[in-house]
């Protein structure tokens, strides 16, 4: 998310702090309460299966194999760096992961032939970690390098010209052919042990224009991609799922492609604000996302993405977000145990999501050199660990 991060950087310097008041709160809740009401109560007929909005968590719902514990919040991740996590002795986070119920990590960075990653990944296993890759990936899927010989495999911009700067053209059968191929190789190389795979498109990159392509929306051609890339990671891994990433242009739902069954959601509300909770429905971020507008987007995926497999991808610690990309200018998490992250879970939980891993980007020696132990890590780990739904 690197480029987006710095682009986006200066619109959170410039907007950060401006749009905490709600400027007419009956109003916007009352458009809120609308919003969510369930469909047939505004004489709506369509179908709502898979539709959950607010909905409740019930006792059918299936064991999960890989996260068996009886947690409401299986999956308790954490996503970051090599940098953050290596020196453990200035940070651990495998002690924190095993005394306050962690239990997956998604790490980049990280040199995976080296003596240092193999100890760390031997203390994870031991420690029943998951490890997982989250990453975007579409430039090793389809090397920029086969733009030369093989242009038709990449996206059209919307000057009708082809170009290798993100992405490609999923109407294409030889990208696609491509995409099968390395997908089988780096899913390889970055086996999980949760069986999750994250093969994001570019970040913030452009989609294909062409004239097959143009009738699809970005998360269309996302989800064409995504088709190929869990059959490839079926060779390989038959329990493997993928993740279909909602985040910045991939935040609305698909419209024409259907998802193979083991792709599941992963929502990303980057553009939302964490002075609030996303049940502040008023609240502006970037690029007009209001967290109202987040949770119908929420509430839309599920009607295409089932609520059982769903995660979500959030940033309350990703200290890389809150220090503007600068590593060398650390600001505190702003973290709000009770009246963000608490209240959150209990809006994730009512849609009846219970995988859910955030960004810890940044949150590392330095981090703990200036601002002194992250106990936000262990309120975290802690509070999805011990969170009960509301009844
Ligand atoms: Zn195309």
């Amino acid at each position: 998310m690197r480029k987006l991060f710095i682009f986006l950087s200066a619109c959170f310097l410039a907007f950060g702090l401006m749009s905490c008041t709600p400027p007419d709160v009956t109003d916007a809740t009352d458009d809120w309460e609308n919003m969510f009401k369930p469909e047939e109560d505004k004489g709506d007929t369509g179908d709502q299966s898979g539709d959950n909005p607010g909905g409740t968590v019930t006792p059918e719902d299936p064991k999960d194999d890989i996260y068996p514990d009886d947690r409401f919040f299986r999956m308790r991740g954490v996503v970051m760096g090599w940098s953050d996590c290596r020196y453990r002795e200035a940070l651990d986070y495998i002690a924190i992961a095993k005394e306050h119920g962690l239990n997956t990590f998604s790490i980049y960075g990280a040199d995976r032939s080296s003596a240092e990653w193999k100890t760390f990944y031997s203390e994870m296993e031991k420690a029943g970690i998951h490890l997982e890759f989250q990453e975007h990936m579409m430039s090793f899927l389809l090397p920029r390098s086969l733009f030369s010989s093989h242009p038709e495999y990449f996206r059209m911009n919307e000057q009708g010209t082809r170009v290798e700067d993100a992405n490609g053209c999923p109407s294409s059968e030889g990208a696609l052919a491509e995409v099968y191929k390395n997908a089988i190789e780096i899913g390889k190389r970055y086996k999980s042990t949760n069986h999750k795979y994250y093969f994001w498109l570019d970040d913030g990159g452009g989609v294909c224009h062409c004239d097959k392509c143009k009738q699809y929306n970005d998360a269309d051609q996302a989800l064409i991609f995504e088709n190929v890339i869990i059959d490839a990671l079926k060779t390989f891994d038959p329990d493997a799922t993928l993740a279909h990433l909602c985040y910045a242009n991939t935040t609305e739902p698909p419209k024409k492609v259907t998802p193979h069954p083991d792709i599941f959601l992963e929502f990303a509300p980057f553009y939302r604000r964490w002075t609030n909770p996303l049940s502040d429905t008023w609240i502006q971020g970037d690029h007009g996302w209001t967290h109202a507008k987040y949770l119908k987007s929420l509430s839309d995926h599920l009607k295409v993405f089932p609520a059982e497999t769903a995660q979500v991808l959030e940033y309350w610690m990703d200290d890389s977000l809150f220090s503007g990309w600068n590593p060398n200018n650390l600001k505190e998490v702003p973290w709000n145990y009770e009246g963000v992250f608490l209240n959150d879970l209990d809006t994730y939980a009512s849609y009846g999501i219970r995988y859910i891993t955030c960004y810890c980007a940044y949150v590392g020696p330095n981090y703990v050199k200036k601002f002194g132990f992250p106990q936000f890590l262990v309120d975290y780990a802690s509070g999805l660990y011990n969170y009960e739904p509301k009844k």
